[in-house]
């Protein structure tokens, strides 16, 4: 019980505070795979710690718990009263599970879908007005435009329009910046951070992550072209290409400005990420514990 209680606390907590830290690492000054990985870690954390608390609940852990509550000669512990807070966790916590675990996938299947037919259609459309140079589908418009979509092949779209206003050095940047994207896997990322919110989306932190995930492969792939045309360059592509800042170029724009500044408040978020979950359910356990053997040494 006090595991289960423990796991479940532990795992609602980071659901509810992992995007303030989620916050805190898009901000922070770290390498670019690192915010992916704060991400995994938080999520990973929530899943095991809810699924632990399920199997706390129902699994061994609960006979090992039981031995333990025998071994410590507390036989005359009120099982009932505990096997029915057990219950509840577990069967509340398996069907959420399992309906999770359904909306997951049927979420990823139908995103794979709308990722196929958006690719296919957009090959058909750019095969009839364009064609390709050096691998770049030129479009013949006067809007500025630049993006990339992943399948076979790989399409990076930019429109005659954004030549004309970028230097050569830029518009070499901004195709970086799109290949970046496609080496980077960055629309399997967002596939998968929309594909947790729906199966989650009561879940502050799983509602959060498509928001996260894209600004973070954003993120990545400008310090992707940044690091081959340096920072500057990609900084005036931007400006240039979005004169009416949001808040996510702003944000960009910033890491640009910063990209050789200090990277320590990362390493802390990214330390506080990982470390988190696993303290906090340790102490809650051992807290329990510690509270509740001598109210049970006298029951
Ligand atoms: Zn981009």
């Amino acid at each position: 019980m006090i595991v289960s209680a423990a796991l479940v606390v532990t795992a609602a907590v980071v659901g509810v505070c992992g995007p303030a830290l989620l916050r805190r690492v898009l901000r922070a000054r770290m390498p670019a795979p690192l915010r992916f990985v704060a991400w995994i870690l938080l999520l990973g954390s929530m899943i095991v710690a809810g699924s632990g608390a399920v199997a706390a609940a129902f699994g061994p852990g609960h006979e090992v718990a039981r031995r333990l509550v025998a071994w410590l000669r507390l036989d005359t512990l009120r099982h009932h009263e505990v096997l029915h807070l057990d219950e509840v966790v577990g069967v509340s916590g398996a069907l959420l599970a399992v309906t999770a675990a359904g909306a997951f996938a049927l979420a990823s299947i139908r995103l794979h879908r709308h990722q196929l037919r958006l690719h296919d259609r957009h090959f058909a459309e750019l095969s009839m007005v364009c064609r390709a140079r050096a691998g770049v589908w030129w479009l013949p418009l006067e809007e500025k435009l630049a993006y990339s979509i992943a399948g076979k092949p790989d399409l990076v779209v930019l429109s005659e329009g954004l030549a004309k206003d970028l230097s050569e050095p830029e518009l070499a940047a901004v195709v970086d910046h799109e290949r970046s994207h496609l080496r980077g896997r960055h629309h399997r990322l967002v596939g998968l951070a929309h594909a947790v919110s729906a199966a989650l989306p009561f879940v502050p932190l799983a509602r959060q992550s498509p928001e996260f995930v894209a600004a973070a492969v954003e993120l990545s792939a400008d310090a992707a072209a940044g690091r081959r045309h340096g920072p500057a360059i990609v900084s005036a592509a931007l400006d240039r290409m979005h004169p009416v800042r949001s808040a996510a170029t702003a944000l960009r724009l910033e890491h640009l400005a910063r990209s050789h500044g200090n990277a320590m408040t990362g390493i802390l978020a990214l330390a506080t990420a990982a470390l988190l979950p696993v303290s906090m359910a340790a102490t809650l356990i051992v807290a329990g514990a510690w509270t509740a053997t001598p109210a049970l040494l006298h029951a």
